[in-house]
């Protein structure tokens, strides 16, 4: 993809963390903006900082997990911008438990919303990027998708699968020229690190990556920076 100006991209969970800072970074490019999650309040603030550097973006609240909600954010996009030329699957939850204490529904929120939710934004906006023959699918997974940790489980296997989801998608639209790719950071300074070890974050936050590394990151995979399939650790 040679300019950004003037192209479109939804990047789920935006109303703050990565998905702000990628919104941000995405937008000084000159794209055009869906910003999304399930918190009207934060999205609608994200879009006033997007608008405060210039940009232009739109707040679409949806849960990402639930298929009617998907395709409203597919609709509301489509409607207001008219084509898609990215899309960053970035919302996600973190629940810090052992198997043994993990409920079933533990278990099925975390893996609806970071893996489920992917599946159902990737084949919302597929048939729209065959269409144009191009688009970019940057998928954020983590660490934690290449190696398990304890009390995380659910999380981690949620985060596994969403490279094994990215690497077979990317083989199926390689002759679309559709990319593909998996961004895999290790600990981020946002609320979720805060969530999952407050003291851990307390000490370390300014030591951690901050949401605009990632953001860099999924600028670079937009820009046809890595091999289509690929894992890439930040
Ligand atoms: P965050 O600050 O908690 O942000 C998560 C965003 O996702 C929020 O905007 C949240 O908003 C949204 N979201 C959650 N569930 C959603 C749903 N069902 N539908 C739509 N939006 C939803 O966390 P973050 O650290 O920026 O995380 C962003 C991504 O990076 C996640 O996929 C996470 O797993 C991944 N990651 C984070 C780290 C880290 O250390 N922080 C490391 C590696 C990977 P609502 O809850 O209001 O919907």
């Amino acid at each position: 993809m040679m300019s950004l100006k003037d192209k479109v991209a939804i990047v789920t969970g935006s109303g703050r963390g990565i998905g702000r800072a990628t919104a941000l970074a995405l937008s000084r490019e000159g794209m055009k903006i869906v910003v999304n999650s399930r918190t009207q309040q934060e999205i609608q603030e994200t879009v006033r900082i997007v608008e405060r550097i210039g940009g232009i973006s739109i707040a679409i609240r949806a849960d990402i997990s639930i298929p009617e909600q998907v395709t409203t954010l597919l609709q509301g996009t489509l409607e207001r911008f008219g084509r898609i030329d990215v899309l960053v699957n970035n919302a996600g939850i973190a629940i810090v438990k052992n198997l043994i204490d993990t409920s079933e529904k533990e278990w099925n929120d975390t893996l609806n919303i970071n893996l489920k939710g992917p599946f159902l934004c990737c084949k919302a906006v597929l048939p729209v990027m065959i269409k144009q023959r191009s688009g970019v699918i940057v998928n954020i997974s983590s660490g934690a998708g290449k190696t398990g940790f304890a009390e995380l489980s659910a999380y981690c296997a949620s985060k596994f699968g969403l490279i094994g989801l990215t690497e077979s998608i990317a083989k199926e639209v390689a002759k679309y020229n559709i990319t593909v790719i998996a961004l895999c950071p290790g600990a981020v300074a946002t609320r979720m690190q805060e969530e999952i070890d407050p003291k851990y974050y307390r000490m370390r936050k300014d030591q951690m990556l901050q949401p605009k590394d990632v953001a860099e990151k999924v600028l670079l995979a937009v820009r046809g920076k890595y091999r289509s399939g690929s894992a890439i650790d930040v």
